[in-house]
């Protein structure tokens, strides 16, 4: 009997695909089905590069007291109006103030980040400072009212919400966190991503390539894209082009993980059985994607995980979102077919898998990479009905594709400086045409 919401599997194996669904309609599926996950509280000392889900408000002033900023002389301005020079009554350093009161013609030596005795307004520097035979001082110009101290509150007043539910924590901000006193953050979870690998052919990432043997190269790139993309990845699994292994793989892979990226065994080959795999534990939701060069792509959900509460999220077309109050919502493991040649790989992850990635740890969802619109230098070939994924390098202030392009030439990507998106509607994009490249290094 065939479950509700279960489309029947059509075997695409030695048949080709029936139907291809878009780009587009592919993306809309994921943010349809993808929430933010849920809060967990890290130690500050953690917390750089995670999306906090909480804003978080000082408690406190910063500073708490009036500090000097500069190495010199407490003083009261107006005494520094006179030539009379001032008597020096003490010493205040950081943290071991002047517990004394400065008084007219009286002076307190300070250094950088010392309290600011009672009496005293300002500071006068030591490089503006005369000493006299008889160790006083006196200002070479006078003093304005307030120089060089640092008023209470002045970095961070209290009650300041200091930075907003959904920052990537930069340093600086893990900085700014410390110093109003926090010591734990609500930050979103991280995606935890498990790679499974098909394919009898594979040696492990560290071994030689040998007779007809060839080493994955999938996966050492995928665990890179993932942490890229704020996510904890799993051990990598491997598995062999065997339908019930491949089947219990999935299931296993699945256990634990919110994303899990099989590499291989998605396309038309006999030894392709992961979307079966997928259709029988779950949903194939998508297989097929009119997208070069990365069409036998496919998308699954597992069955749900019971429970977890994580947040829903507001989302603007620019992909900036806004956190919204806790609300139930229960993940079901995400599942991507990665076609196995290694660009095809590359480039289904970038515009797919890496989105939800990038979404469920609370990131924007759009792809990390700096775009620029630049002229195409050649006639880039595309074919109306697909999206091109196609590696382009720069060439003067223009970008040309890379030569040798085939999907199974991890090189052509390492040779690109980016990659240029031919739209749905292109048969091609002319010499001298304006498009958008996304540059792999900023
Ligand atoms: P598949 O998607 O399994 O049909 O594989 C397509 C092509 O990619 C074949 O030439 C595979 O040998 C190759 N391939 C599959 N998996 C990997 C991998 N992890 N690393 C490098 N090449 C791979
Ligand atoms: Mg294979």
């Amino acid at each position: 009997m065939t479950e509700p919401n279960k489309p029947a599997f059509f075997d695409v194996r030695m048949q080709g695909f029936r139907e291809r669904a878009t780009v587009d309609a592919v993306l809309a599926l994921l943010d349809a089905r993808t929430r933010v996950l849920a809060v967990e509280v890290v130690p500050v000392l953690e917390a750089a590069g995670r999306v906090l889900a909480e804003p978080v408000v000082s408690a406190v002033d910063v500073p708490g007291f009036a500090r000097s900023a500069m190495d010199g002389f407490a003083v009261r301005a107006e005494d520094t109006l006179s030539v009379l020079p001032l008597r020096i009554v003490g010493e205040s350093l950081p943290a071991r103030p002047f517990m004394g009161e400065v008084t007219p013609g009286h002076a307190v030596r300070v250094t950088t980040g010392a309290p600011i005795p009672s009496g005293a307004d300002s500071v006068l520097m030591a490089e503006f400072a005369q000493r006299d035979a008889d160790g006083r001082v006196s200002a070479r110009a006078p003093v304005v009212c307030g120089k060089h101290v640092v008023r209470v509150g002045e970095d961070v007043a209290r009650g300041r919400e200091v930075l907003p539910a959904g920052r990537r924590l930069r340093p600086q901000d893990v900085g700014l966190l410390a110093s109003v006193g926090a010591a734990c953050v609500p930050v979103v979870r991280r995606p935890r991503v498990t790679i499974l690998v098909t394919g009898n052919e594979l040696l492990p990432p560290g071994a030689m390539p040998e007779g007809f043997r060839i080493v994955d190269s999938n996966s050492p790139m995928l665990s890179a894209l993932a942490a890229r993309d704020g996510a904890d990845t799993l051990p990598v699994r491997y598995v062999r082009d065997d339908y019930d292994a491949v089947r219990d793989a999935i299931r296993d892979a699945a256990e634990g993980a919110d994303v899990v990226l099989v590499s291989g065994g998605t396309s038309v080959g006999t030894e392709d059985h992961a979307p079966r795999a997928v259709a029988e534990l779950g949903e194939l939701a998508v297989h097929g994607v009119a997208l070069r060069p990365a069409g036998p792509m496919g998308v699954g959900f597992l069955l749900k995980r019971s429970g977890e509460v994580v947040m829903g999220r507001m989302g603007d077309e620019e992909g900036n979102e806004a956190l919204s109050p806790l609300h139930p919502f229960t993940p079901s493991p995400l599942l991507f077919l990665l076609p196995g040649n290694p660009v095809s790989c590359l480039c289904a992850y970038d515009l797919f898998a890496g989105r939800v990635v990038r979404r469920l740890g609370g990131r924007s969802w759009e792809l990390p990479y700096a775009k620029v619109v630049l002229p195409i230098a050649e006639q880039i070939r595309s074919a109306v009905g697909r999206v091109d994924y196609v590696r382009v390098k720069r060439e003067g202030n223009a970008v040309a594709p890379v030569a040798s392009g085939g999907a199974s030439n991890l090189s052509s990507t390492v040779a690109a400086d980016g990659f240029v998106l031919v739209p749905h509607n292109r048969d091609a994009l002319a010499p001298g045409e304006l498009a958008d490249v996304w540059l792999y290094d900023k």
